[in-house]
């Protein structure tokens, strides 16, 4: 299979509410132009150093999306360009990424990461922490940020109703914040969940964005 036809029968497969962050990480720079040449222009990348690399290598029109862990002192490398941050798992990072942000005045998109899976090791907010966190208004002072919504993985098990449990949790945590905090703002609106091995069941349940990386470029060569 080509990363062309992959591209190809993703979005022939995916419903239209639903849109593919091509997940590049550890893949050279041709293999993304093919993608990008096959109409992909959403592109996934979880180090700041390769995706500062590859960066100003590649068109100009790809919509950069950081989904690994975050450091506080690599934040001012991405903040110019990026298009979406995925995992933002403290107030910390928030306060910093503003910060940032006011400083070269852009406001910066972003999604809480939320910790649903069995697995002790992933970041993230509980879904308990992460409403007690807008509950508390301290998102309100933030200017430089735009919360568009959350994003989380699902434990890494063949059990596919613990996965689809784990979506569905994302997605009921969505609704309430969406509901209660975000009612009138419009960019609060993505469900980034689904992964290579699990998208379609994230897709059922309602997943906005979904971070497919082997099934498009193949394995990774670490
Ligand atoms: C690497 C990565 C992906 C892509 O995983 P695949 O299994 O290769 O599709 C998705 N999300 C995150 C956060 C990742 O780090």
């Amino acid at each position: 299979m080509s990363i062309t036809s992959e591209i190809q029968k993703l979005r022939q497969e995916l419903p239209s509410s639903t849109r593919l962050v091509a997940v590049s990480k550890f893949h050279p720079i041709d293999e993304i132009l093919e993608a990008y040449a096959a109409g992909q222009r959403i592109f996934g990348e979880s180090r700041v150093q390769e995706l500062c690399e590859k960066h100003p290598l590649l068109p100009q029109d790809i919509d950069w999306h950081f989904i690994g862990h975050l450091q506080t002192n690599k934040i001012k490398q991405i903040v110019p360009f990026v298009g979406l941050i995925h995992g933002v798992d403290s107030l910390r990072l928030l306060k910093e990424i503003n910060k940032e942000g006011e400083r070269v005045g852009r406001k910066v998109p972003c999604l809480l990461q939320i910790h649903v899976a069995m697995e002790e090791t992933k970041f993230g907010f509980s879904p308990q922490e992460c409403l007690d966190l807008v509950a508390g208004g301290a998102l309100n002072s933030l200017d430089w940020v735009e919360i568009r919504g959350i994003m989380g993985m699902a434990s890494l098990t063949d059990d596919m109703e613990q996965i689809r449990t784990e979506f569905r949790q994302l997605y009921d945590l969505f609704n309430r914040l969406k509901s209660v905090y975000f009612q009138n703002d419009n960019s609060f609106s993505e469900r980034s969940m689904g992964m290579s091995d699990d998208y379609p069941i994230a897709v059922e349940e309602g997943s906005s964005l979904v971070r497919i990386g082997t099934r498009i470029f193949g394995l990774r060569h670490y």
